[in-house]
């Protein structure tokens, strides 16, 4: 079920955590297996191979650490991930680079370079993507196409110069190129499309969260309170389950106001807002119901349970000053009745409320006493 919402927020807050959690444990992963990899090919490599000889084992101590402090929170997540891309395009792209110093690119090398390497710089333009969304993957996808373009053109231009047998071979290259500018496109427009449907989905949580909460103090507003208890009075006709209906007016507010200013009463309704969502339980509902009047609702909570909850909550009002000032509070409180409407159950509640103010105040009185 839906969280209430009052809560609405910290459930957001939350979900973003884990999502955190997740992206951190996933690159650890991906770059110990990148590691690994390394591993081997350093321990299965060419002799004359200079560069795994040399790099390999440079590279695998850096992306270790930073396997590390991905694992260890160290730095914030996006910190990380510019330069979990920094440093693998450096390793992937210097190696092209060394391809083509060393070996012969438009011939012997051709083969290894095609079948071999370039599915590593791809991997580089699609991580990208991943790593930093659409903006850095665009940045990286065409520094790395640039890149690569100009180490092509470079060789196939000395290639001509000098007359070499080999150099029609340009076009496995140029395939290539193309195929990587079909990769960066369509990865492109996937993240893209990917990003405009997580902001819409955000801005819909955004006017979903505002038109469901009151701006002074955070909690529920009416609108908000009618979804929630709509929803947990057909669970309760459904389950036989109480639900409870807790009405909270501040005492003399109006003489609040008049004394202290009406922004000491608007943080006297923060503070008490503050500590009646501190009070109730996560599945809960606590709302502004207008002015200085909170409904609480419980589901699952018997009447002499609410009772009790209520005169704690009355009393740790009573007890401390809330925002410089002494405030007492006043509950009425009454129980859903299968079938009846939750208006009803509300109404019965008002009605116990009002008893309460003519009985003095500072008191909580329940439906059942009164009609005991
Ligand atoms: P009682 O003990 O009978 O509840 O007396 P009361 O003075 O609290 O009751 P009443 O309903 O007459 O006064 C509520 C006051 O709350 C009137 C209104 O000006 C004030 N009020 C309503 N909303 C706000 C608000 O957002 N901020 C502030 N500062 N005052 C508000
Ligand atoms: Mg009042």
């Amino acid at each position: 079920m839906d969280p209430a919402p009052g809560n609405h927020l910290q459930a957001v807050k939350i979900e973003l955590n884990r999502l955190e959690a997740y992206r951190r444990r996933t690159y650890f992963v991906v770059l110990a297996l990148t590691v690994a990899i390394m591993m081997l090919s350093w321990a299965f490599r060419e002799q004359s191979d200079s560069f795994i000889t040399i790099a390999y084992p440079v590279f695998s101590v850096i992306i270790t650490a930073l396997g590390f402090a991905f694992w260890r929170r160290s730095l914030q997540l996006r910190t990380m991930e510019i330069t979990l891309v920094a440093v693998v395009g450096t390793m992937i792209l210097s190696r092209l680079a060394w391809h083509f110093a060393v070996g012969d690119p438009l011939g012997e090398h051709l083969l290894l370079l095609t079948g071999g390497h370039y599915w590593a710089v791809g991997i580089m333009i699609v991580g990208g993507f991943i790593a930093l969304g659409f903006r850095g993957g665009m940045v990286t996808g065409f520094a790395t196409l640039l890149f690569s373009g100009a180490l092509t053109t470079q060789e196939v231009s000395q290639c001509f110069l000098a007359a070499g047998d080999h150099c029609q071979n340009w076009v496995y290259l140029l395939r290539i190129h193309l195929f990587l500018t079909v990769l960066l496109v369509l990865t492109s427009a996937g993240t893209l499309l990917r990003e405009r449907s997580w902001s819409a989905f955000a801005r819909a949580e955004t006017l979903h969260h505002w038109a469901n909460t009151d701006p002074l103090c955070g909690l529920a507003n009416r609108r908000g309170a009618d979804r929630f208890l709509s929803a947990e009075a057909a669970q309760a006709d459904r389950y036989q389950r109480p639900l409870t209906i807790i009405l909270i007016d501040i005492d003399e507010f109006k003489s609040i106001n008049d004394d202290y200013g009406h922004e000491v009463g608007d943080a006297v309704i923060r503070e008490f807002a503050a500590i009646l969502s501190k009070t109730v339980r996560e599945v809960d509902l606590a709302a502004r119901w207008g002015g200085d009047e909170f409904l609480v609702a419980t589901p699952g909570v018997d009447l002499r349970s609410a009772r009790h909850a209520a005169q704690r909550c009355r009393r740790a009002i009573e007890r401390a000053p809330i925002a410089g000032v002494s405030v007492t509070a006043t509950v009425g409180i009454a129980e859903y009745l299968p079938g009846q409407g939750i208006e009803d159950a509300i109404s019965r509640a008002d009605a116990m409320l009002y008893r309460a103010k003519a009985a003095g105040r500072n008191r909580v009185i329940t439906e059942a006493c009164e009609l005991v």
